[in-house]
């Protein structure tokens, strides 16, 4: 079984623990008086870093929001009072990738940096990645941080990276066939965009060398259909990561693939609570991330409220590995789910309901009002030489039959719904609630 890190993966839980506290204290001595930010939050609390003596006392520290890291941001212009260092110590910024609203930017130092490559050391070694392959980065290379980091994995595990900015799809295709890719990253959405852009020019997806597919930025390739249908597309076998601008890659899927992603344990803290009350959930429990990174005293976030839903295990896995996973993954946004005449939707649930067609290309899911009640409204594009009639009352029932809520589903003509690179948003609100912008 490939590790990244044997010993610290394979650890006691009880070793992990104190090892995670150690690195804790090492980052509070380093960054206390020092990040404006964080002294000033805890000194509002009346909470003195240096006592912190243990988990329980840790557990006292306030949690961390985006909103308070936008506000530093605006503080301290351009890179905000969590910039722990002086600007020259940063030898890198990257900004979100929302599309709205201001950007939050984050520096790294040459040692985060370093420690960012080591965390996709993790994602790639559990995927089986080696010396001997040749990653293609399905990637724009702008300033969201995305696959960048990828880069410095790749380099530590000694695989070749081939970047492949700049290009549209069918170049990229040509090039992965060209220069033997055998690991291709990119999000879930955009695998099956490749897909749909191999079946149209009649390009042999399968005929090339790709194995293995390593995913981020959305939750696809745990959700049991998407992930499945990538699979057979590309025939080859598909790993999910997560991962964020403000926290770092955080978690990635091994071998065994036993239905989650492993938290890196020895470089970040979770914690799940309960979204409305911050109260930490009893384990096994679906709950919101609220996560600690250790290795990032440049620009560190320190109970910091991901918003994304998850279930932890701490059970030891067939790999060997005793870090705790995600069961199912990211399972979706805490501020995602919506209420629907009594029944609780989540756009994960409807993803895996529609990704079981594979003569649906694309979707759209809006949630309007109609004479006060809450409505589901689907689009779809099919695939041309498909009864799209047909196809449309399948959805329509299976949506029906799965959450027992009666969508309208419609036909959008081919290529009218957006196809995403990065960060699809499939999923609106125009019920007078706000949107939900990960990321
Ligand atoms: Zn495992």
């Amino acid at each position: 079984m490939p590790f990244y890190d044997q010993a610290n993966e394979t650890a006691p839980r009880e070793r992990l623990r104190t090892l995670q506290f150690h690195k804790l204290q090492r980052l509070i001595l380093e960054i206390s008086g020092r990040n404006r930010f964080y002294t000033r939050k805890w000194d509002d609390a009346g909470i003195v870093a240096l006592d912190i003596q243990s988990f329980s006392d840790f557990q006292k520290l306030p949690f961390t929001y985006k909103s308070e890291l936008m506000c530093a941001q605006e503080e301290a212009p351009p890179f905000g009072t969590n910039a722990t260092f002086a600007v020259d110590a940063y030898t890198r910024v990257h900004q979100t990738s929302g599309t709205t609203g201001t950007p939050l930017r984050v520096v790294d130092t040459p040692e985060s940096w370093e420690w960012w490559g080591d965390c996709w050391g993790h994602v790639m070694k559990a995927a089986a990645v080696t010396a001997a392959d040749r990653v293609f980065l399905a990637f724009s290379f702008g300033p969201f941080i995305g696959f960048w980091a990828t880069v410095e994995g790749a380099r530590k595990i000694g695989a070749m990276v081939i970047p492949g900015g700049g290009w549209d799809s069918i170049q990229r295709l040509h090039m992965m066939r060209d220069l033997g890719a055998t690991v291709v990253c990119c999000t879930p959405t955009y695998a099956l965009r490749l897909a749909e852009v191999a079946r149209e020019e009649h390009f042999d997806l399968r005929a090339m060398q790709v194995r293995t597919l390593i995913h981020a930025g959305e939750p696809g390739a745990n959700v049991a259909r998407t992930k499945s249908r990538i699979e057979k597309e590309w025939n080859a076998k598909c790993f999910d990561h997560a991962g964020a601008s403000e926290v770092g890659a955080h978690s990635f899927e091994c071998e065994v693939q036993p239905g989650g992603i492993h938290l890196i344990e020895s470089e970040f803290i979770a914690e799940v609570v309960e979204p409305q009350t911050g109260r930490e959930v009893p384990t096994g429990e679906i709950g919101e991330l609220v996560i600690t990174n250790l290795g990032r005293a440049g620009f560190p976030v320190i109970r910091y409220r991901t918003g994304d839903l998850v279930r932890l295990n701490p059970a030891p896995c067939a790999c060997g590995r005793t870090f705790a996973r995600f069961d199912g993954g990211l399972l979706g946004r805490s501020d995602d789910k919506v209420t629907i005449r009594g029944v609780n939707v989540y756009p994960m649930a409807i993803e895996n309901i529609i990704r079981q067609f594979g003569s649906v290309d694309e979707f759209q899911v809006t949630v309007t009002r109609r004479r006060e009640m809450q409505h589901l409204e689907v689009q779809i594009e099919v695939v041309s030489g498909n009864d799209a009639d047909r196809i449309r009352a399948d959805v329509e029932q299976a949506i029906y039959r799965a959450l027992a809520l009666r969508p309208t589903v419609k036909v959008a003509k081919p290529g009218a719904l957006s196809h995403f690179e990065m960060k699809a948003r499939r999923f609106r609100r125009l019920d007078g609630a706000s949107e939900n912008q990960p990321g």
